[in-house]
């Protein structure tokens, strides 16, 4: 008789599941050059370092590839990808769609919106072999309405559509520096609004500024909302968020009376000690820009011609927004607003991995206990939040002390070690939250109970 050798899809199903659960990443195998200073190298004076660029290159998150480029290793790659999975969930509630367009966008739309003469050598513009300009994108408004325009019969009933990605945006950084803070290629979120009329964009408008603060809050940096410049990408009013650090380029004015705060940029002649609006002292702040929010009215879609058919049948301009969030920028900002000089914080929502597992030295005492180590691991790995966000030090030449330092520094936020407690007749286990450097001694079934809390 003729034996079937078949998987049904539920049993295949369970097998990827529990493959997902019990595969941990092992930082034996982790690609993360440490970036390491020869103990008698000094740095030079005039070579200017943000702390986020020197934690960022010293635990391998980052690594540079020439003048403002970087490569972001695995661990960075991690927090990438979780940033842009928050930022997802925001914008699906609002019912934005993602796409993806192309980097280089024809030169003659830019000149159309006379962007190609305005923008200046920050812009990087290149030929293709029959001579044709383009520019490599450091941003989409023309690329997106000139789609809209020459490809799609929109009508009032498209409308509100909201159109974002998120992709590399390049610009010819005269003096690149702070590591991702000003650099040549970054990751950008841009969203383009489309509207009928004024009021929906208004509306459209204040919707996008709730998901902006919602993915803000979720990150838990504090950040400033200010009225903000509207430079080069013009319109009728705008905002940006803030990371408030010391390296910060732009100066932030923020109202002791009313609470309003404005970029120092947009304040009136050189007074920046009294608020515009009630006339209160101002407190200054420095502030890292990671968002910007603008009000773009029809200044792209008047000159690139993108009308919709309105209730009477007849073409009407849309009105449009646009809306950005650096993401690679978000994280050397949060890194920057929350780090110290020993090692990097990083918010519990983006941290590369939540729960680092120190497994104990060979040839130590306590060596026997390292088979509690994939069993802590593949039980943490159950709850809810955690199964793909634990690694193991497995690096077991290492000593305890050093890998553990080497985790405070990666900021892993919570650490577990399995050391000589692990021996004893009910084995414990030492649990490290570096956020507020507390040190636990727990049983397994306690450490799990304070994990499913988290
Ligand atoms: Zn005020």
């Amino acid at each position: 008789m003729m034996k079937f050798h078949f998987v049904t899809r539920k049993k295949r199903g369970i097998q990827i599941l529990l493959k997902y659960f019990y595969h941990h990443q092992r930082a034996s195998q982790l690609f993360q050059p440490l970036h390491i200073l020869p103990k008698d190298a000094t740095v030079k004076k005039d070579e200017l370092i943000s702390l986020s660029q020197k934690l960022l290159l010293d635990c391998g998150i980052v690594r540079p590839r020439g003048n403002g480029m970087y490569a972001f290793l695995p661990l960075g790659q991690r927090v990438l990808a979780k940033l842009t999975n928050i930022i997802d969930e925001e914008m699906k509630l609002i019912g934005a769609q993602k796409l993806l367009l192309p980097t280089l966008t024809s030169g003659h739309l830019w000149k159309k919106t006379g962007r190609w003469e305005l923008t200046g050598d920050e812009l990087i513009k290149v030929k293709d072999r029959h001579e044709k300009d383009y520019v490599i994108s450091p941003t989409h408004e023309e690329a997106v309405v000139d789609m809209l325009a020459e490809t799609y019969s929109l009508t009032h009933r498209n409308l509100p559509l909201r159109l974002y990605q998120i992709s590399s945006k390049f610009r010819d950084e005269a003096n690149p520096r702070f590591g991702l803070l000003r650099c040549k290629e970054f990751l950008m979120k841009d969203l383009y609004t489309f509207d009928k009329d004024e009021a929906s964009a208004v509306s459209t408008y204040e919707q996008v500024s709730k998901a902006y603060d919602a993915v803000f809050q979720r990150l838990g940096v504090p950040y400033v909302k200010v009225a903000g410049d509207c430079g080069t990408i013009g319109g009728s009013f705008s905002h940006e968020y803030h990371y408030p650090a010391a390296i910060g380029q732009d100066i932030l004015l923020i109202c002791n009376g009313c609470g309003s705060a404005v970029n120092s940029e947009l304040a009136n002649n050189s007074d920046t000690t009294t608020c515009p609006l009630c006339g209160s002292v101002t407190t200054t702040t420095k502030g890292i820009e990671v968002g910007h929010t603008f009000l773009l009215g029809t200044k792209y879609s008047a000159p690139l011609n993108c009308s919709y058919q309105n209730e009477k049948g007849k073409p009407s301009l849309v009105q449009m927004g646009c809306y950005g969030i650096g993401v690679s920028r978000v994280l050397a900002a949060a890194v920057e607003a929350l780090s110290c000089e020993t090692g990097i914080r990083w918010p519990w929502v983006i941290a590369p991995y939540k729960v680092c597992i120190i497994s104990p030295k060979r040839g130590s005492k306590e060596a026997n206990a390292a088979s509690w180590v994939n069993f802590l691991a593949n039980t943490i790995g159950s709850i809810e939040g955690f199964h793909d966000d634990i690694i193991i030090d497995d690096r077991d030449t290492f000593t305890i002390g050093k890998r553990v330092m080497e985790a405070k520094k990666v900021g892993y936020p919570i650490i577990i070690v399995v050391g000589k407690s692990a021996c004893e007749l009910v084995p414990r286990f030492e649990l490290i939250d570096i956020t507020n450097s507390n040190v636990l001694l727990f049983s397994h079934v306690e450490l799990l109970d304070f994990l499913r809390c988290k």
